[in-house]
């Protein structure tokens, strides 16, 4: 069969579908599917992400099919628009636009009006009876064309864009605001001016051939796949690099007519909130980059919209018809692909046209509500509904707010300074910077920066990913800044006029204040609240319910969603998901959070509390064993203490508790003064001190004396802490309360090492359990965390009753990398792409993963129903969640913050996993 690469569209049919994601990007399928929906859509035609994939192969050519292809459906889209590309009488104008598979917004490029030169403008200008028109869209072409095929762009950092350089000239010449002030005569002028400086900088002349034209807006489409900004987008969200981009050339409309025009950009829903009501933005007489590059400020589509700031009159205000249609249209694609659309509109002389539509990006709190609602109006399933959250965002429920008091205070200290538009919610503070490379520097020095531009673009996501919150002077809740900063979760405040920004002086002023790079800006993204000012931040609502207990769960919203949707997850997870915690403070709230156990207690941790570090020093540099019991006895009570407290918190439910585990040199000091003060503590001469600590000194401390082995060759040591344990238990017990202690013994690699260590617990507790006369469901395990435990894994599982996979420690032992030294060359490593993640963030399930099948395997070919978990840190990290359901483990522990996170990764492995099962 021979290869189709144009798929046309128009006159209510289209070749394509929602479906074809992959060969038409996301704008090609939507656009076919809206015209299959009898939307109305300039026609127009898709030419294929094969075809993008084709130009990389064959360095920049194109197979010799699709030039005929594209004459052919240029044809058919001229006798649909009864004009002609090109003719000077009668000329068809195109736009040619990006599209690739996952959308990446305003990443790549778009030329419009294209087809316009010296002569067709005259024609344009003839048949609209509107010079000023006319010049406006070919001013615009030009530009475009110079900035996107042409490769004139700003070069440094502090550089404005060369074609906004001389428009803001005229602008400032003319004494007026904004573009659509001035008269076709200086539209007429900028064109030239455009062209002299394409020749000066680039060496060529504008092409007035509009085949040409067309050709070469095509090729710079697919180059700019492969743009810095592109490429720095896919990395950021996952998107492979080899799928290529679509490009679609659609006939113009125009939204720059006059005042029965127009453009906009909607959210079939709230993006901020997820509220279900429209909401979205738009200009009069204006074509569709103004609204997005946020030159002008847009006004709100409807009146439920408007604040008390918003002078302008809504769409619905202006055009009552236009918004009632286009609220219908809105409801039909809600409905139509059951989520959230990100819609863009041209009015043209007062007719309606969709441009596109796709997924909208939103925030944890809209994506979250969205969800839930879709459940609720009977569009989702609760399955899909929990396959639309991102278990990442969830975090961003749980993000700080600025504390009231604090924020009233900052109020009174009048560090308030202006307001803009809440595009992105939560509270963040840190240190003004003016550009993302400085955002992305400070940050990497480890400072808290809020990045302050007249409008983002797409050059600067790395530095909006460094910054805590994003503040610019311009644009709409759709411009670049919103929708992206959105994405990224970041708190967000655009549109604040008031800001006038320098940015080769590094500083601002708002009013009579000038804000210099450096100074303390705090944001608050949910009022869109801006303060010269380092406020405080408390509890989010979530937090207020569940920990603080401050905020009654009816008093919120956010909450009842919360429980609504994680109660959805844990009908479908099999996974458990326990948590990691050493203070009863952090067991509460991780049962706040859902915990089902406790799947790890550092003991260690417990013995950095108040001066125990005293009596663990005294114990470590004892002579004896007769010196270390004497201290292990002070240290008894203590951790006995703690184990209660713990097990009152989690009543029936297993608590973890490892033994001692780290190198005994993490406990020492080093410092002479604090060696001296413990000389004296401990009533010993200071050389005999300084000796000891040095006998201690190991070369390679994560490989030495440490975890199972400090137990065997002090056997004290693990004895005094089962018997704290076991004590603890009983006790509690006692009181009622049916405890389930679990014993696990860190770093095993040979079965004898279990065997020994679980003696010494079974010893102890026999002899606790005897003493009280209270019998306690105890259970010895094992931490599978270096490769020989996962290799004889079915030799260890004779004595052990349960497993738990330390992938921290399997991660370094298996690459042969120190997790403390990773980071020196960690960014070295994802820069050069040798990793693709790093590995001690997200479990490398080729490498550690192998491992941990093999200990899965073996484990059970021992004991066909061990318990087996994981408690190093990926097992809060999704895509390690995902796997660690499909090996087979029965729980994953991590800390209390990702216990939700947890929760929802393990319903949608469930999901994913029946899904797939079905095909
Ligand atoms: C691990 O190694 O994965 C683990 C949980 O233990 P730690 O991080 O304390 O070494
Ligand atoms: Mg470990």
């Amino acid at each position: 069969m021979v290869p189709k690469y144009v798929y046309f569209f128009g006159g209510g049919k289209a070749d394509g579908n929602a479906e074809m994601k992959n060969l038409l990007g996301g704008k090609g399928a939507n656009i076919a599917e809206m015209t299959n929906l009898g939307i109305p859509v300039p026609a127009g035609f898709t030419i294929t992400t094969e075809i993008c994939t084709h130009y990389y192969e064959n360095k920049g050519k194109y197979p010799d099919q699709l030039k005929q292809e594209v004459e052919e459906s240029l044809r058919r889209l001229e006798e649909i628009m009864e004009r002609k590309f090109g003719d000077p009488e009668n000329p068809l104008l195109v736009s040619v636009r990006s599209g690739a598979a996952s959308s990446m917004p305003g990443m790549m490029d778009t030329v419009l009006n294209l087809g316009l030169n010296d002569q067709t403008v005259l024609s344009v200008a003839k048949a609209t009876q509107d010079e000023r028109f006319a010049y406006d869209c070919y001013r615009r072409f030009v530009a475009m064309y110079g900035d996107v095929v042409l490769g004139l762009k700003p070069e440094l950092k502090d550089e404005i864009d060369p074609f906004d350089e001389i428009i803001e000239e005229l602008r400032e010449k003319r004494g007026v605001e904004f573009d659509n002030q001035l008269p076709a005569s200086d539209l007429k002028d900028l064109v030239e001016r455009y062209k002299v400086l394409i020749r000066e900088r680039k060496s060529i002349e504008f092409p007035q051939d509009p085949k040409e034209q067309l050709w070469g807006a095509i090729s710079a489409v697919f180059k700019s796949w492969n743009n810095p900004r592109a490429i720095a987008y896919r990395e950021l969200n996952d998107i492979p690099s080899d799928m290529g981009t679509a490009v679609s050339i659609q006939a113009m409309v125009f939204g720059n007519m006059g005042d029965d025009s127009g453009t906009g950009v909607a959210f079939t829903r709230n993006p901020a909130t997820g509220q279900n009501v429209f909401y979205g933005e738009y200009l009069i007489n204006a074509q569709g980059e103004d609204v997005v590059a946020g030159i002008r400020t847009p006004q709100p589509i409807n009146k439920s919209q408007k604040s008390e700031e918003s002078t302008g009159l809504s769409l619905e205000e202006t055009m009552p018809e236009i918004y009632k249609e286009l609220d219908r249209i809105r409801l039909v694609l809600d409905k139509h692909y059951r989520d959230m659309q990100d819609i863009e509109f041209t009015i043209e002389k007062g007719r309606l046209w969709m441009l596109q539509t796709r997924n909208g990006k939103r925030t944890g709190f809209a994506s979250f509500k969205i969800a839930v609602d879709m459940v609720r109006e009977g569009i989702l399933t609760k399955e899909e509904a929990l396959m639309r959250v991102n278990p990442e965002q969830l975090n961003q429920l749980l993000r700080p707010t600025f504390d009231p008091k604090a924020k009233e205070e900052a109020i009174k200290d009048k560090t308030f300074v202006a307001k803009g538009l809440n595009a992105g919610p939560g509270a963040a503070t840190g240190r003004v910077v003016f550009n993302a490379p400085d955002a992305e520097e400070w940050a990497k020095r480890g400072e808290k920066v809020i990045l302050v531009r007249l409008e983002t673009s797409p050059e600067d996501i790395r530095g909006m990913h460094a910054s805590q919150g994003i503040l610019t002077a311009r644009g709409g809740m759709t411009s670049h800044a919103a929708l992206v900063g959105r994405q990224m979760g970041k708190v967000c405040i655009v549109g604040c006029n008031v800001l006038e920004i320098d940015y080769q002086k590094r500083r601002m002023v708002v009013g009579d204040r000038v804000i210099k790079e450096g100074h303390w800006l705090s944001l608050d993204g949910t009022t869109g609240e801006v303060f010269v000012d380092q406020i405080p931040t408390r509890h989010s609502q979530i937090l207020r319910v569940l920990i603080d207990k401050s905020l009654a769960p009816e008093k919120s919203q956010i909450y009842q969603d919360y429980v609504a949707l994680l109660s959805w997850a844990d009908e479908f997870r099999r996974l458990g998901v326990w948590t990691n915690a050493d203070q009863p403070n952090q067991a509460e709230e991780a049962l706040a959070f859902g915990a089902e156990g406790i799947g790890l207690v550092r003991t260690e941790h417990m013995f950095f509390e108040g001066d125990r570090i005293d009596v663990v020093r005294e114990m470590i540099l004892a002579d004896d064993k007769e010196g270390r019991e004497r201290a292990l006895a002070r240290l008894l009570p203590m951790q006995k203490e703690d184990f209660k407290g713990i097990f009152r918190v989690m009543k029936e439910r297993p608590v973890t508790i490892r033994t001692l585990d780290p190198p005994l040199h993490e406990f020492l000091p080093h410092e002479d003064k604090d060696i001296q003060k413990l000389a004296i503590e401990m009533g010993v001469s200071l050389d005999r001190l300084h000796t000891k600590v040095q006998s201690l000194h190991e070369s390679n401390p994560m490989l030495g004396h440490r975890g199972c082995r400090l137990g065997i060759v002090y056997p004290e040591i693990t004895a005094m802490q089962a018997r704290a344990v076991m004590e603890a238990a009983c006790e509690v017990k006692k009181e009622g309360v049916d405890v389930h202690p679990e014993i696990m013994i860190p770093l095993v690699g040979h079965v004898a090492e279990l065997k020994n260590q679980r003696k010494v617990v079974d010893d102890t507790a026999q002899e606790v359990m005897h003493r009280y006369g209270v019998k306690v469901d105890y259970r010895v395990g094992t931490m599978i965390e270096i490769p020989r435990g996962a290799l004889t894994a079915d030799r260890v599982a004779r004595e052990a009753e349960f497993f738990s996979f330390g992938t921290n420690d399997l991660t370094q032992t298996v690459y042969g990398i120190s997790r403390d030294d990773a980071a020196k060359f960690l960014y070295d490593y994802l820069n050069a792409k040798i990793w693709e993640h790093d590995p001690f963030e997200r479990l490398d399930q080729l490498g550690v993963g192998q491992l941990m099948e093999v200990g899965v395997k073996k484990g059970r070919a021992t004991k066909p129903n061990l318990k087996i978990g994981i408690c190093g840190e990926h097992g809060g990290e999704p895509s390690s969640i995902d796997f660690c359901h499909r090996i087979g483990l029965d729980y994953v522990s991590c800390s209390p913050y990702r216990v939700p996170v947890a929760r929802l990764a393990a319903a949608q492995a469930a999901i994913r996993e029946r899904n797939n099962r079905k095909g």
